[in-house]
Formats: C-alpha cells, sequence, structure tokens
C-alpha cells in the first residue's frame, strides 16, 4: 500500500534494529483517513474470504480493525491485554509475551461475542514475532471459529512472526512488510 508506505517512510522512526515509532499517525496519534483507506486495503485482500467477524487486541489495533471492519460490513471483536473485574464470567485466556513492554500479559476473549463457525478477520497494527497473533488465534479456535486470515498494518519482515504463521497455514497479508530497519533507513519489501 503505497500511501501507507510513504507515510512511514516520511513520519516513521526506527529506534533500533528492530522496534519501529509511528506515534504520530498509528499509535499515539491515529490519522483516520489513512486508517479508512487502511481498512478498505484490507476489506479489498480479504474479499472473497468469508469474513463474518474482525477481531484485534487492544488499543492499537483498534483503529485499523474498526476501518476494516466497517469497510467489510461485519462487527469488530476487541481482545482485552488482562481481564478486569467486569470481565469475569465467559471468558478464554491465554499468556502472550509483549514484544513492547517485554514482559507476559494475559490476552483474554469475552466467548459471547465469537460463534462457533464464525471466519474471523485478525487485525493488528504490527506483526513481530507472532506472538499476539497466534495467542488471538489460541482463543479464537478455542471458541470455535475458524481464522480466515492475519492483517498486519506493518509487518517486520526480518522477525519471525509472518513466516511462523504461514508455516502454520495461516494467510497472511501485510499492507506494508518492512524488509529492514535500521536508524534513519527503512526498506520495505
Ligand atoms: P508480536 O506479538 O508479533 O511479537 O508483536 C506484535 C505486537 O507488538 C503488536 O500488537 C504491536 O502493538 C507491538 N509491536 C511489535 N513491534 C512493534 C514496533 O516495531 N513498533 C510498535 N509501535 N509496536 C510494535
Amino acid at each position: 500500500m503505497e500511501m501507507l508506505k510513504q507515510r512511514i517512510l516520511q513520519d516513521g522512526r526506527a529506534l533500533s534494529g528492530d522496534v519501529l515509532l509511528v506515534d504520530s499517525f498509528l499509535n499515539n496519534q491515529v490519522d483516520v483517513k489513512l486508517m479508512q483507506a487502511v481498512g478498505e486495503a484490507f476489506a479489498r485482500r480479504f474479499a472473497n474470504a468469508g469474513v463474518t467477524r474482525v477481531a484485534t487486541v487492544e488499543s492499537s489495533g483498534i483503529a485499523p480493525a474498526a476501518m476494516t471492519a466497517l469497510a467489510m460490513d461485519v462487527p469488530l471483536v476487541i481482545l482485552k491485554k488482562s481481564a478486569s473485574r467486569i470481565l469475569q464470567d465467559d471468558i478464554l485466556q491465554t499468556e502472550v509475551f509483549s514484544f513492547t513492554k517485554n514482559a507476559p500479559y494475559q490476552l483474554t476473549l469475552k466467548k459471547r461475542f465469537v460463534q462457533p463457525g464464525d471466519r474471523v478477520l485478525l487485525i493488528d497494527d504490527f506483526l513481530a514475532n507472532g506472538e499476539a497473533a497466534f495467542g488471538c488465534i489460541r482463543l479464537l479456535e478455542g471458541a470455535g471459529a475458524g481464522i480466515a486470515g492475519v492483517g498486519a498494518v506493518i509487518a517486520k519482515a526480518f522477525q519471525p512472526g509472518m513466516r511462523k504463521l504461514r508455516e502454520a497455514g495461516y494467510r497472511v497479508e501485510a499492507l506494508a512488510p518492512v524488509k529492514s530497519m535500521a536508524e534513519g533507513k527503512i526498506e520495505f519489501e
């Protein structure tokens, strides 16, 4: 997706060899017009995948996932990173290791928002090692849903997540697949 790649080159900052800062349009401030285009791009790519629901992980996945759900006219399900006191019953949980926080958390799905037979499109802002995506897949499949595919706004292709998901048989689409990163230099596949 050319518009997204240009924006990453213009405003993204490679903090190190493996962390990309995109706080000005995706993580801390959201360019909603760009996210609308992101949602439409995912909707086009997965148009024939029989998607009945979009799912994402709070919080940075919500903007691109909401726009995708809107473009596909399906509900959006949000997986939480911890179980609150008002989210006790009807939940599935799995431990996930956070790339950005470098610590584990309990990924939580409220089961009744996914039906057996659903085909879920999983959307997230980044795909790195695939921990978050595999955690979501464990929970969604545990609830009886099928995975229509995984869409990453940005996938760091030099990290193993994308390859592992594909090896496990899942369809992965990355709108901006980053081949390599160094301070001041970002290259796409
Ligand atoms: P994974 O679970 O695939 O290792 O990492 C994906 C999750 O970590 C995403 O949900 C995203 O929030 C975060 N993440 C991974 N790499 C980056 C990065 O380079 N920059 C930012 N801002 N977040 C990242």
